[in-house]
This record gives C-alpha cells, structure tokens and sequence, in this order.
C-alpha cells in the first residue's frame, strides 16, 4: 500500500482540527477491536498493551458483557433515581459482596468515586468522629492520581495536572508515598481519613514498601481515620488479586472502584464502605443523573460475576510472572528498571537510549501498543484475556526496539 492511500494520517488531522489538545495520542486510529487486539483504519493489527488504563480488564468486547449490554439495550436504559430499576439491587448486593462490604454507591467516572469518598470521609468526620466545623483534613501521598476536578487537581504534586487551574481546594495534607513515619505525623484531630492508591498506577506502577499498607490500616486504625484505598486501577483483577490491598492481607474502610467495573463499554464507578461510614448520607445529600443506572448495573453485574470466580485474577498472577520475568531479562538491556504486580508494570527506559514517548511510537510501530507516563517510564497493562504467546510476542516487540 502506498502512503496516500492510507486513511490513518487524514483521520489523525482532522481529530486534531476538531479537539482540544489535552492530549497527545500516538498516531493511531482504532476503528474494531476483539479481545487483546485491535484494528486500525488501515487495516493493520495492534496488541493492546494498556488496555483502556484497566478499563478493558476482560478485553476488547468480552462476549458476556456484549450480550449482556445488547440485552439490557432492549429493555430498559435509564430511569435515574428518582425510581428504582431492575438491575439496581443485584448490582448492589453483588459488589457489596465482592467487597466484603455492607452498601454500595454508585457513580460514573473515577473521580466522581474520588470525590465522593472525600465528601462522605468529611460528613462522617462532622458526624461521628466529631470534627470542628469546616476543620476536617484528608492525608494523601505524593506522587497520587486520583483524577481531573478541581478539588482532586488541588491535591496533586503534577504541575502539569494543577497548574493554572487554582484557586484550590483546601483541607489536603501532602506525604511521601510509602513512608509510615511521615504519614503517621501528619495525621492530626481533624484528620477523617487517608486517601492511597495501593500501587500508584499513573506514578509509573509505584509499588510501596512491604508493610506499608498494613501500617497505615493500623494507624488508621489507632487514630480513629478512616483508609480509603483508591483501587480504581489497581483493583478488579489487575494485580491477580481482586483488590491490590488483598496482596498484603489489608481491608481499607472504603474502595474507591471504577475503570474496570464497567467492562469497557459503559462508565461505572462506584464507593463501597460498611453502614457506619456511607450510612451517613440522607437523600438529597449526594447523588448522580447517571450513576447506577440500568444499562451500568446490567454490565457491572456480569463484570463482578466475571471476578467471583477467580479466573481473572489468577490469569493475573501466572501471566504476570510471565511477563515480569520477560521484562526482567531486559534490565541491562534497555531497561534500567521494573516494577509491578499481575498483569501491570512500569519500565524506567534507559533514558540515554530514548524517551518513553519515543519507545510508544517505535513500540506501535510494530504492533503493540502502551503508554508512556513520565520522562523514560512507561507503563504496560495488558487485558487479563491476554495469553502467554502473547505476552512473549509484546516482550520480543520491546526487545527489540530497545536494541534498536
Ligand atoms: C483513572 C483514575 C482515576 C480517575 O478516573 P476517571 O474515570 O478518569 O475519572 C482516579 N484514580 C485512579 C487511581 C485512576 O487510575
């Protein structure tokens, strides 16, 4: 095929006429997709190495989520709720249940979960713990990425995610990420709560020291705060266990869940906690046009049914050592770094070889795709449907680009 015959270079100009770049996609254009892979306008065949940022745990188009999207199509999208729908109790119940928790809140978005867990942490500081008025402080980490509001931008250590975009939020204290020490000193009486990635996805996949999430349940614990664990990438089967706190033993008082929860069809966020914290809202006190509604409740569902049964999450665990030991057998060669869990890792690129940005391009232009994050790093987070020739192949791709 000769250059001006293809469609992608037309498609990419004029996405770009038409939007407001606050993003630079790779020169890309994806029009069908099954499973791992996908297909662009072109023709050509990619492996998806990202995965929607683990939106698309189960894959391009799982088949149960599509039948079960297709069905519930037919029947019934959306009443708000101002009226309870058919498919809102199982959803409810079901999660709750994968959660180990007693009531569920849905929303759409991750940060909607985000502010949601704040809002709810606030009230049930006023409420129970018995903070002064207005005085209520949340703890958070350095390095975090819970989101795009302006209250979540406020407490982002990303001059690219909070500049110009004051005045901001108050009420956040800033620690470093994976110190117990400083986490436990900042905590004051006013503090109502801890909000933590458990592996810190948009950083570069930054796993914390062992012993760290145990501690900061413990000191939570201890001080009467409340743990909010945002698991909105981290969870649902990406780190071969359902939520990343499982791999250290730890219950947090709220998940933060999303991405994954909507099968990459639809947006479904939800907050799960026990009656004692969500127990604190009344009606009219929070709420969401979207949030819970019949077509999100019939996918999510099928996606917590996909994960009752383990297979997602062990597929998480074998593939992943798989692909850790692949991208192991690369440090000194390319890498100078890799870390992760399951199906997730950052890979720091010897910086001297080329930017992240510039191993994406190379990486796409032979068949797979990821993402860079910062500088060198970039992350890979494959479907959890991926298998191990797969896997193998993505490796060799990366090998091979490293060794230019
Ligand atoms: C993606 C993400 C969010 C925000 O989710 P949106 O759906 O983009 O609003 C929040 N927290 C974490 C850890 C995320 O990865």
């Amino acid at each position: 095929m000769i250059d001006d015959m293809l469609r992608t270079p037309e498609a990419i100009r004029d996405a770009e006429r038409w939007t407001a770049h606050n993003y630079h996609p790779l020169p890309v254009v994806i029009s069908s997709a099954e499973g791992s892979w996908l297909t662009d306008v072109d023709g050509r065949r990619y492996l998806d190495c990202l995965a929607g940022y683990s939106a698309l745990n189960f894959g391009h188009r799982h088949p149960t989520l599509i039948a079960a999207a297709h069905a519930q199509l037919d029947r019934l999208t959306l009443t708000s709720r101002a009226f309870v729908h058919d498919q809102f109790a199982d959803f409810c119940r079901e999660l709750a249940e994968l959660c180990g928790k007693d009531l569920v809140l849905p929303m759409n978005t991750g940060a909607e979960a985000v502010e949601t867990g704040i809002k709810v942490a606030r009230k049930w500081g006023y409420q129970v713990k018995g903070v002064a008025p207005g005085m209520a402080n949340i703890v958070v980490a350095e390095g975090n990425f819970h989101g795009r509001t302006t209250t979540i931008v406020s407490f982002s250590t990303d001059e690219d995610a909070r500049a110009d975009f004051g005045p901001y939020t108050p009420g956040f204290t800033v620690v470093p990420y994976g110190d117990l020490a400083a986490l436990s000193a900042a905590i004051d009486e006013n503090t109502v709560a801890v909000l933590l990635e458990p592996i810190q996805g948009e950083q570069g996949v930054v796993v914390p020291p062992e012993g760290y999430l145990p501690g900061v349940r413990r000191v939570c614990t201890e001080r009467n705060v409340l743990f909010i664990a945002d698991e909105i990438q981290s969870g649902l089967g990406r780190t071969g266990d359902t939520f990343a706190c499982d791999h250290e033993g730890v219950t947090p008082d709220m998940y933060l869940l999303g991405k994954a929860l909507g099968g990459g069809i639809v947006p479904v966020s939800a907050v799960a906690a026990n009656t004692d914290v969500l127990g604190v809202l009344r009606p009219g006190q929070h709420g969401s046009t979207f949030g819970g509604n019949p077509l999100a409740c019939a996918v999510a569902t099928e996606v917590v049914r996909l994960l009752a049964t383990g297979e997602f999450q062990r597929r998480s665990t074998e593939l992943g050592a798989r692909l850790h030991a692949g991208l192991r057998s690369l440090v000194g060669r390319g890498l100078l770094a890799v870390r992760g869990r399951g199906l997730w890792a950052g890979l720091d690129i010897d910086p001297a070889l080329m930017s992240g940005r510039e191993a994406c391009e190379r990486l796409a232009e032979r068949g797979v795709l990821a993402k860079d994050t910062h500088g060198s790093t970039i992350r890979l987070a494959p479907p959890l449907v991926i298998t191990e020739e797969e896997i193998d192949h993505a490796v060799a791709q990366l090998a091979a680009v490293l060794a230019g």
